[in-house]
This record gives structure tokens, sequence and C-alpha cells, in this order.
């Protein structure tokens, strides 16, 4: 299954060049779309930012807001699988992400710890329940 650019009516700013890829938003990286293990990469491996382009269906492109979209947090599907959660600086929307295989780990386990590593109350109370 692979994956066309539409050109119908958004046309993204970066010319194609045979592989499709993207700049970062973030951190100015040239992205390929191709990644390991996932079918077509839609964030940043190296600062894990993303784009929004997609509206309700992932890879549909039809979103016209192109914000930058944070990632916030990590999620974990029932297969194990961990997804990103990016939240839009533009237009607040969340979108759930596949991780590719090549994503910076340590951003992703800081994500994941993060809640952990910052308690909303001291964690010496649960050891009183
Ligand atoms: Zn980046
Ligand atoms: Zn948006």
């Amino acid at each position: 299954m692979s994956r066309r650019r539409d050109d119908r009516s958004h046309s993204r700013p970066r010319a194609r060049q045979g592989a499709e890829s993207f700049r970062c938003l973030h951190c100015r990286l040239d992205v390929s779309m191709s990644a390991p293990g996932t079918a077509h990469r839609n964030h940043c491996p190296n600062c894990l930012h993303s784009k929004h382009v997609d509206d309700r269906v992932p890879g549909d492109r039809a979103s016209d807001c192109h914000s930058r979209m944070e990632p916030i947090s990590i999620a974990v599907r029932g297969d194990g699988e961990w997804v990103i959660i990016h939240r839009c600086t533009g237009c607040d929307e969340l979108s759930a992400n596949r991780t590719a295989g090549d994503d910076n780990p340590l951003l992703l386990v800081g994500m994941a710890t993060r809640p952990l590593a910052r308690p909303p109350f001291p964690l010496e109370r649960l050891a009183m329940l």
C-alpha cells in the first residue's frame, strides 16, 4: 500500500524528490517519509514533533491546519504497541500516532516516565494505602 501525495488542493511547500520527505517544523531535520516499522511516517524521529496534515483518517492529508504538533504523551495499545499523542499547536487537536523503529528512544522514555517523575502528590502516600 503506497500513499501518493494529493496535489489537487493543497500542495506542500517541499517539492517532490523521489521518495517523499518533509522538513521538521521544530528541529528542521529533513525526514524521509519511509520509516522502519510503519507504512508512512508522520512525525520527526529526532524530536518527535509532527505536522497537522491529516483530518479524520491517518494519512488522509485532509486538514488545512498545517500547524506544528507537539508530542505530549505516550499511550499503549492493547497489543503493547506504543503510540505518541500529539497536540496541535494551532487548533489543539489531539491525535495518536504509531511510533517508528528509529524514533528517539530517550524522548519516548522521557515522555512515558514524565508523570511518575513529577507526581502531583507525594509518592510515599501510596505506601500508606
Ligand atoms: Zn524534529
Ligand atoms: Zn491543527
